[in-house]
């Protein structure tokens, strides 16, 4: 079989790798020409295989396989570690071995060099089995692209197929108790020594903070820069340097089995080589980044409303009240209908986006648009998910409860969603 649109390295992968393992659902039953595949709206179910016109048939084979990933090595572990608050090290490695870390890091540099919207099934499939714990998009599509796109080769060499195999879990470190939105309020400072570096500091709420074996820290490097903007760094720090600390893990209302930690730095002696890119050029780096950020958050907003929907509908199939299930009233057959026409309109500017995004034409502001609008989106529809489930939406045992809590947080992180409208703001006042 040759994939088509997919490199050679992937191709292999999914022959050697995944595919001698995959039996395709009866969802898939190959592929139908572009204009022929159905858009979500008109699907049996939203996270039906073989949908959207985005997406070809060697993208659905490869769905098939990230689903059975999520199903049989995520799912039924979760709930522990949800109680241990983080998941296992073993899974991270389980996921290198199936080529599902750092897809789309080109394979010269020691990822998997796939497309974006592989990168993008990843995201998907994740939301869909409502297993939160794992920070794999994090680690594969915001920290190594960091790497994959300013280091140095020793810095790619030495990292990225580590990451790729799940051996090196990466984190990144922006925010700081003082400074969240306003990243140019970042204290954490590194002074220059010779050729080394001797870094200070503390950053707060950082996901894989447990975990990692390599951070990616924002770091001030010239105090006296004519903007603090101009004035940022970004370093590479590696877990055992001495002086560097992941404090415990913090209690959060949801997310429950993705760690999230404090770091610290102290007097942390860095080398000439843990500086990532050139020295100042930090805030660059990051404007740069973020949009990617941003629509895999959006991404991930649309399909946890999609698992959400899907759950909910089969609630109420079966849920009885006054001698028949609740999907005979009409008042929860409307909400049904607005909940899913909303998700729809969602989807297809999501799609619209990921295809911008592969094409390399996805501006910062309409990545804010898809974030700030996806992630309400998210919220409000698990808000009228657990409405619709009524006490039991309330119970952890039931699916939506967990949809429900780790919505919350998809608003605050990446940059709120009042930043994401202050920069979409900016570019509307800015164009005229
Ligand atoms: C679970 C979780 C995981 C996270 N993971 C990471 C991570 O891996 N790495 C990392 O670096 N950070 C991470 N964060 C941090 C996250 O990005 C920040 O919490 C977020 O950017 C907001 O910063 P803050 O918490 O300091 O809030 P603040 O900046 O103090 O904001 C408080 C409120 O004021 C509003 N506000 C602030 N400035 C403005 C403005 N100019 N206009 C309008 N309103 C404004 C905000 O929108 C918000 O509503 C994570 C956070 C959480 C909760």
């Amino acid at each position: 079989v040759q994939f088509r649109g997919l490199n050679q390295q992937f191709s292999y992968l999914l022959q050697h790798c995944i595919l001698p393992n995959l039996e395709l659902s009866d969802g898939f039953k190959g592929e139908a020409p572009p204009s022929k595949r159905l858009e979500t709206s008109s699907a049996k179910s939203l996270m039906d295989i073989g949908t959207r016109r985005i997406f070809s048939a060697d993208h659905d084979m490869f769905r098939e396989s990230v689903r059975r990933f999520w199903t049989e090595e995520v799912v039924p572990y979760h709930k522990e570690w949800e109680k241990a608050g983080m998941v296992s090290r073993e899974l991270w490695q389980k996921a290198g071995e199936q080529g599902l870390l750092g897809i789309l890091v080109p394979e010269e540099h020691g990822g998997i060099g796939g497309d974006m919207l592989s990168a993008a099934v990843m995201w998907e499939e994740q939301m869909y089995s409502n297993c939160t714990g794992p920070g794999f998009a994090l680690h594969s599509d915001i920290c190594m692209p960091y790497i994959s796109n300013y280091g140095s080769k020793e810095q790619i060499d030495r990292f990225i197929p580590q990451m790729t195999a799940g051996t090196c879990i990466g984190a990144i470190a922006m925010t700081e108790p003082g400074a969240g939105s306003d990243l140019q309020g970042v204290r954490t400072y590194a002074k220059k020594d010779g050729d080394d570096w001797i870094l200070n500091g503390n950053k707060v709420f950082i996901t894989n903070g447990c975990m990692a074996d390599l951070v990616i820290v924002v770091t001030v490097t010239n105090r006296e820069a004519k903007t603090a903007a101009h004035g940022i760094s970004l370093f590479l720090v590696e877990k055992g340097m001495p002086g560097f600390q992941a404090g415990k893990k913090l209690e959060k209302i949801g997310l429950h089995a993705q760690d999230t930690a404090e770091l610290f730095f102290e007097d942390v002696r860095l080398p000439a080589s843990a500086l990532l890119g050139q020295v100042n050029k930090g805030f660059y780096y990051l404007m740069n980044e973020l949009p990617q950020e941003r629509l895999l958050i959006a991404d991930m907003a649309i399909s946890s409303s999609e698992f959400m929907f899907e759950e909910t509908r089969n609630y109420v199939m079966q849920r009885k009240a006054f001698g028949k299930t609740i999907s005979h009233l009409q008042t929860v057959q409307h909400k049904l209908a607005e909940i899913k026409t909303e998700i729809c309109v969602g989807r297809s500017f999501l799609d619209n986006c990921l295809q911008l995004h592969a094409e390399n034409r996805l501006d910062s502001q309409t990545a804010s648009m898809a974030k700030y609008w996806a992630s309400d989106l998210q919220n409000s529809v698990a808000t009228r998910c657990v409405q619709l489930h009524g006490g039991w939406g309330y119970m952890w045992e039931y699916p939506i409860a967990k949809a429900f809590v780790d919505s919350r947080v998809q608003p605050i992180y990446g940059g709120t969603n009042e930043i994401m409208k202050e920069l979409i703001a900016r570019s509307i006042v800015s164009q005229k």
